[in-house]
């Protein structure tokens, strides 16, 4: 099976061919960031704009590299949710496209569950199941994933995403956008027990997340410290934020592999780029003899491989989409539309 896949649910245009659903052929990817920067994040109306520009040349040199045509092409795969609706449709048309105009299956694959597959891709024997870990710009869940297809939401966010307060945060330090990345960097250079920053364990026994406490604590931290006309160190502020972040991330994750008795954890999503995190949750991994897997940086964000790999899993399960399918801006992990 040769599948081509797109995604354009925030605001990457990528375009990837694969062979059987774990080869990358080709995985092209055009980053929008430079267009969204000046506004300090995604401008919804930019991205669909972006998306339509990009969209032929990135599946044409997505073509070109896995050294294909579209006679090649078995079988298509495109983002149809969760993300932005315009940015989505954009994609998601171009697949409906190809797949009418060869008459090939269209397979829709859910955005989070592509950052989850993203680790096929990567280790070529992993197999379900696995607790797996998603921190990315819009979302935060704890996911046990029984089988290809099967999965159970343990714990989510009931505020701000891991991503989302770790670009907060970084705007408040002047930091720019994407802040993860700057935040990491910052990180190593810091104290990160500095300042203690609260944490929010939820419930006992609870797998939720919450992150609107600690990023409003960072936030007055930043402003009781400047009215005192006291000096503040960048660097220790990032590296007692992280350290506040990740805690509660491994804390929550290695409960939950405990409870349901895995060797087996998965990390997914922008945000498992963080080298705070991989280092932590693999110490406390390797306690519990648990293993644990992450993808390499380009497939922690978002890329069009890892929509790949679900579209194929989906496809050889039996799964079709119709040219009629749209966009679902809040599709849920497991939801299926057709
Ligand atoms: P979603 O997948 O939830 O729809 P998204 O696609 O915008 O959202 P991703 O592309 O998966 O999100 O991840 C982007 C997020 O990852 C941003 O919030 C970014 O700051 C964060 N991020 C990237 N690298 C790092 C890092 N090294 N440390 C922390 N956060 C990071
Ligand atoms: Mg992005
Ligand atoms: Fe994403």
């Amino acid at each position: 099976v040769i599948t081509l896949a797109i995604e354009s649910s925030c605001d990457e245009t990528s375009v990837s061919v694969l062979k059987n659903g774990r080869t990358v052929l080709s995985n092209i990817i055009a980053s929008q960031i430079e267009q969204h920067q000046k506004f300090g994040g995604v401008v919804p109306e930019v991205a669909s704009r972006k998306h339509i520009e990009n969209i032929n040349m990135v599946i044409e040199e997505a073509l070109e590299e896995a050294k294909v045509s579209f006679d090649d092409i078995t079988h298509v795969a495109a983002t149809y949710g969760p993300g932005l609706v315009g940015a989505l449709l954009v994609g998601l048309s171009a697949a409906k496209a190809i797949a009418f105009a060869k008459g090939i299956p269209l397979n829709g694959v859910n955005h989070i569950e592509g950052h989850i597959y993203a680790n096929f891709i990567e280790h070529k024997e992993l197999e379900p199941p696995f607790i797996c870990l998603v921190v990315s710009g819009g979302h935060t869940h704890l996911v046990y994933m029984e089988d290809y297809g099967s999965y159970e939401v343990l714990g989510k966010t009931r505020d701000d995403a891991a991503g989302e307060a770790f670009d907060k945060v970084a705007r408040a330090l002047g930091l720019g956008y994407p802040g993860g990345p700057q935040i990491d960097r910052l990180a190593k250079m810091g104290n990160k027990e500095a300042i203690l920053f609260p944490k929010a364990y939820l419930e006992e026994g609870s797998y939720d997340f919450s992150f609107s406490g600690l990023k409003s604590a960072v936030l007055n931290y930043l402003n009781s410290q400047k009215m005192k006309g006291n000096s503040i160190s960048v660097e220790d502020v990032a590296a007692s934020f992280q350290q506040a972040v990740i805690e509660i991330l491994v804390e929550k994750t290695i409960a939950c592999a405990v409870e349901k008795e895995t060797k087996q954890i998965v990390l997914a999503g922008g945000v498992a780029a963080n080298s705070g995190l991989r280092e932590l949750l693999q110490n406390k991994a390797e306690e519990k003899r648990i293993d644990l897997k992450y993808p390499s940086l380009q497939l922690c964000t978002d890329n069009a491989a890892m929509i790949g790999c679900v579209g194929y899993y989906n496809y050889i399960r039996g799964y079709r989409s119709s040219l009629s399918l749209n966009g679902v801006p809040n599709l849920k992990i497991g939801e299926v539309h057709s």
